[in-house]
Parts: C-alpha cells; sequence; structure tokens
C-alpha cells in the first residue's frame, strides 16, 4: 500500500484547515538519483514537504519553489511541487577538495545555509510569477517559515517537517477566512488550541504514523472532516523540448561553434540526471515543433 499522500481536513465548527503529508517512495527516488550526505538528504526531505504542504495553500494551477541561497556549505536547496502534486528537488554542495564539502550530521542549519536566503516563488500557468525573499531566522526551516509566515500571510499557518532520509512527513495548519466564528477572541482562541495540540507531535510520530492515526492522537476529542487525499509522486518537468528552449537561447553564432566542435551538445538535467543529446537537425525539428505547440 502506497503512503504517499496529503490528506487534507477540516475542523469542524472552527475556521481551521489543515494537511498532511508523507512521502516515501517519491522521496528515496530523488535521493537515489543524487549522492548526498545523510544530512543534506534529511534537509531537503523537510523542504519537499514544505513545499508541498505550501503547494496546497494556493489557489492556482502552477509550480510552488522552495529555495534557500547561501554562502555556506549548501549554497542551493531548491525544490518544487506542482499544483498536481509533482515533487523534485536538488542541493548544490559547496566543493571543498575532491570528495566535496565535510557535512556532518550536526551541523547547525544557520551554518550550513550561512547568509542565506529564503526564497518563495510562485509560479502559475497562466498569471504572473511572484516571489518573496526574506532572510534565513532561526536554526532550522520551520522557524525560517514561521518568519516567512508572520511577515506575508494574512492567515496565521504553521507547518511541523520532519525527515531521516527514507521518509519524510509534515502537517501545516492554517487558518481560514472567518466564516463558522465571527468572534475574534474565539478564533484566537480556537487557533491557540490547536496549535499547541498540533505543536506535540514528535519527529518520529510524523515519519511512522499513518495521517488519520496522528490526528486521532494529536486531536481526538475534535470532529475532523476530511476533505480529500492526494497522491504525490517524483516526476520532473525537464523535456527535451524545454531543455531545446535553453540552449536556442544562446548566441546563434556561438551555438554553431559549439555544434563544429562537438558534433552534438549534451545537456543534463541536475533534477533528475537526464541527459539530453542535441544534433544540429534535431535542435532545429524541436524548435520548429515547439513554435506550433505553444
Ligand atoms: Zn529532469
Amino acid at each position: 500500500m502506497s503512503q504517499e499522500t496529503s490528506l487534507r481536513f477540516i475542523f469542524e465548527d472552527t475556521d481551521i484547515r489543515g494537511d498532511f503529508v508523507r512521502l516515501d517512495e517519491s522521496y528515496r527516488e530523488i535521493l537515489r538519483v543524487h549522492d548526498y550526505p545523510e544530512r543534506v538528504a534529511d534537509l531537503l526531505g523537510e523542504f519537499l514537504i514544505a513545499s508541498v504542504l505550501l503547494s496546497g495553500t494556493i489557489k492556482y494551477k502552477g509550480r510552488f519553489v522552495l529555495q534557500i541561497r547561501s554562502q555556506g556549505k549548501i549554497p542551493l536547496l531548491m525544490v518544487e511541487a506542482t499544483h498536481d502534486k509533482k515533487i523534485r528537488g536538488i542541493a548544490r554542495l559547496a566543493e571543498e577538495g575532491a570528495t566535496g564539502p565535510d557535512i556532518s550530521a550536526d551541523d547547525d542549519f544557520s551554518m550550513l545555509f550561512a547568509k542565506g536566503t529564503l526564497v518563495v516563488t510562485v509560479d502559475p500557468i497562466d498569471g504572473e510569477q511572484y516571489q518573496s525573499v526574506v532572510p534565513l531566522v532561526g536554526n532550522s526551516l520551520e522557524t525560517c517559515l514561521a518568519h516567512y509566515f508572520a511577515q506575508s500571510e494574512q492567515l496565521e499557518t504553521s507547518v511541523k517537517l520532519a525527515a531521516n532520509g527514507v521518509n519524510a512527513a509534515g502537517f501545516l495548519l492554517q487558518q481560514l477566512p472567518v466564516q463558522e466564528v465571527p468572534d475574534k477572541k474565539s478564533r484566537a482562541a480556537q487557533w491557540d488550541h490547536h496549535l499547541i495540540l498540533g505543536q506535540t507531535v514528535k519527529p518520529d510520530e510524523l515519519l511512522s504514523l499513518e495521517g488519520q492515526v496522528l490526528l486521532q492522537r494529536l486531536y481526538g476529542e475534535e470532529t475532523i472532516r476530511l476533505m480529500k487525499t492526494e497522491d504525490v509522486i517524483f516526476q520532473c518537468s525537464c523535456s527535451a523540448q524545454r531543455t531545446a528552449g535553453a540552449l536556442v537561447v544562446l548566441d546563434p553564432a556561438e551555438l554553431e561553434d559549439l555544434f563544429d566542435d562537438l558534433g552534438t551538445i549534451s545537456m543534463h538535467c541536475e533534477f533528475c540526471q537526464t541527459e539530453y543529446d542535441f544534433s544540429r537537425e534535431t535542435l532545429a525539428e524541436l524548435v520548429r515543433d515547439g513554435g506550433t505547440t505553444h
């Protein structure tokens, strides 16, 4: 049985919703195409979960991208989730000697991402992309996101995240616009109550329990309406067409020189490690097709 799901729910008679996400195989697949130190694999898991949870808070179709750029041992960590729950992610490690930087299990978040910024991008299929950039605060992705929500969200939002290189899981609580509970004090009290209960969850509970079991354990007294479950899969959005698109923005003369020197040009997708080879003819063909399909 696949437990690869996002489980959405609402607490009855409140304006609070939740989403529980757990990744097993999709997370392991992403790790299989890379060779990351353990600590990086854990962080990547937390980021992937966060991207799935946050993509669920957005109303329209498109891509949600979460990345940290830094001057630390991990200059870039980037994950994406689409509205239909396809995920991908990478980490770029600083060059340090032949085997890359030495990253150990207890390396500090703020050190790995020294002088980092968190970049949140929403890229709708129809519509303008928008981006928020916030400095890193605290010593975990959870705290960074709490800071981000405090700055940008009108509605109270909280996430819990856990990952161990095999599974990744997390859950989100978010206030809904006023509907059931118009009274400000009651609304705030309800939020605090649900938040406090949610904060008691331990990483190993998140990682090992199924969504419904976990909800029962955390919120046994509350009436919960389950909304829907959705599968999450690892699927890279790269294609020969898109990669060709990246090549043709090069200076035509430069491109000609490359073909003269190499015969075929190889392009490599960092996310899924797929190799795309283009000859002059295949590139021209893809560009021609691209012109008619878009
Ligand atoms: Zn790819």
